[in-house]
């Protein structure tokens, strides 16, 4: 039996010795994108631009084709058979490696981050955490779920309740979280003995590679876990093959959506229902109430607005402030944002850095320029020419109901919104049709109560920043239109994996059945 789980600390980038070994592996890592990017063989290739300065080509993979993922489909099909009844401490113990392995590795894979998906340091090393993080806690969920239980009994009468695997699960994930989610997904599939076909995003092609080569140095079979690289094409077509038996997806509402469609409608040869994990977006609201200690608000609020440019489902996008407060808080959030830096995320001194990519800085500065129409521009930092870059922009007296008010933009843009009172503000806070995060800033006992009980959201944090859940201490998932799985990081997610059984025995068998008999 492995120890008990605990959580991988993150590097503290304080200390001198660490700052350094860091510069050293960004270099290192550097040096290494002239041999990821070697093209061997014939076939469609993508490139994985670093979104600070995209003439860099950080990795380049294969595409796989339809055919490629048919094959893969097909050898999962055959696969299955063994690994569906592999015991669940020979996968958990693959698992529990390859979080091993993962962690000696980790410099590098946070350094990857900071070149693939523009992550600064300290956010860089925190995703790589939590994947190692997913490994341990869900080997160990795994075995505490293989025990079959015995439910009630009557004389004469044997029950038992066990799980098992569903078959073929197709790992669908985003790129904002590129090695957690993808992780995490992944590891919840295997270790409940399901096979996995995983597609990352293809913005982040290169943190599936490694995690790839991770899951094969722990020694899991080839065919357990095929990793086939693409777009949304690829997606679809595994959502759609009736050989699937459960989706993994992370990513936005409207490819969510889209999934939860397509695997609900059955298709021909298909003997059985998809079973769907689905976690979409978030416009997540943060609300400083009239007492708040607004120092402590102001940091936070950076943090959960800025932090990694505003591109996690969790970010704080809309602010709602309380009469009381709305004039001083909003002054001081604004001087404090006109101090952070931009620019590339391999400088530690860079508190916001470039977004994913030339499509993501057109559409959140589209909603930029829609919120000067719509609101009042506060701040609009100005932003490096070279590299996907957008500046922080804070706008105010924003209408609740206005489109940047309610639509997902992902990216630094911060909807500044005033409340008549709490009440007022938690009303305001849930109007919105996703529900994943939210916060409040508060002293008052009867507030946080009062929160508690209203603010309808997944994840609600008091006194503290919305972002950085971390697995089993705060398992992490949406409602309403950000989601319908359990919480990933929680008890109860691999059960999505898994088909649960109850087999009742009649024990009072009229004696035994003649040895002849059984020979005929
Ligand atoms: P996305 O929806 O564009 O893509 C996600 C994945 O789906 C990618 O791998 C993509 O290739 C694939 N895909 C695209 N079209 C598909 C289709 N028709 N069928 C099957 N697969 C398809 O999202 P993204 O831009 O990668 O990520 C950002 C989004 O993810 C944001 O909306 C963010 O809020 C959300 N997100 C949610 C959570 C959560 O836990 N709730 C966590 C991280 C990100």
């Amino acid at each position: 039996m492995p120890e008990a789980f605990q959580n991988t600390p993150v590097i503290d980038f304080s200390r001198r010795q660490n700052r350094a070994q860091f510069a050293q592996t960004l270099a290192t890592v550097r040096a290494q994108f002239k041999e990821r990017s070697r093209k061997r063989g014939t076939g469609e290739w993508l490139e994985s631009l670093n979104p600070a300065s995209p003439r860099e080509i950080v990795g380049r993979v294969r595409v796989a084709g339809i055919d490629q993922a048919q094959g893969a489909i097909d050898r999962a099909e055959e696969f299955f058979y063994h690994w569906g009844v592999t015991p669940a401490k020979e996968r958990a113990a693959i698992l529990i490696k390859a979080a091993d392995i993962m962690r000696s590795k980790r410099w590098e894979l946070a350094a990857w981050e900071v070149f693939e998906v523009g992550k600064g340091w300290r956010e860089a090393d925190a995703d790589v955490a939590e994947a190692i993080d997913y490994l341990n806690y869900y080997a160990r969920e795994m075995l505490r779920l293989a025990a079959p239980r015995r439910t009630q009994e009557l004389p004469g009468e044997t029950n038992v309740y066990l799980y098992e695997p569903r078959g073929i699960a197709a790992v669908i994930a985003p790129w904002n979280f590129p090695l957690a989610i993808l992780t995490g997904m992944t590891a919840g599939a295997l270790a409940t003995g399901n096979c996995a076909l995983v597609k990352p995003a293809e913005q982040s092609p290169m943190m599936a590679v490694h995690l790839q080569e991770i899951l094969r140095a722990a020694g899991l079979p080839d065919d357990a876990c095929q990793l086939l690289q693409g777009g949304g094409e690829l997606g679809a077509y595994l959502v759609r093959s009736p050989k699937i038996h459960l989706i993994a997806f992370t990513g936005s509402r409207e490819v969510g959506l889209e999934i939860l469609r397509e695997a609900y409608t059955h298709r021909p040869g298909q003997e059985h229902v998809k079973r769907v994990v689905c976690e979409m977006g978030g416009k997540n609201a943060v609300i400083v109430d009239s007492d708040a200690d607004l120092d402590e608000a102001v940091n936070h609020v950076i943090d959960s607005a800025f932090g990694y440019q505003g591109q996690k489902c969790s970010a704080a996008s809309r602010l709602i402030l309380v009469r009381e407060v709305h004039d001083r808080f909003l002054s001081r959030l604004t001087e404090a944002v006109r101090s952070l830096k931009i620019g590339p995320p391999e400088d530690p001194r860079h508190a916001v850095g470039p977004v994913i990519e030339a499509e993501a800085q057109q559409r959140i500065e589209r909603y930029i320029r829609l919120g000067k129409k719509e609101a009042k521009c506060v701040i609009e930092m100005a932003a490096p020419k070279e590299g996907y870059f957008v500046g922080p922009a804070i706008f105010s007296d924003v209408d609740p109901a206005s489109r940047i008010a309610q639509e997902e933009i992902f990216g630094p843009v911060l909807s500044v919104i005033r409340a008549r009172n709490f009440s007022h503000a938690l009303e305001i806070a849930n109007r919105s049709v996703f529900a994943l995060t939210g916060g409040i800033f508060s002293r008052s006992p009867a507030h946080i109560d009062e929160a508690r009980r209203e603010f309808r959201v997944g994840n609600l944090y008091i006194n503290r920043g919305i972002t950085g859940a971390v697995v089993e201490r705060q398992p992490f998932g949406g409602l309403k239109l950000s989601g319908i799985g359990s919480k990933a990081g929680g008890s109860d997610y691999l059960l999505q994996f898994l088909e649960p059984r109850t087999i009742s025995e009649n024990t009072l068998r009229h004696g035994f059945a003649p040895a002849e008999k059984l020979r005929e």
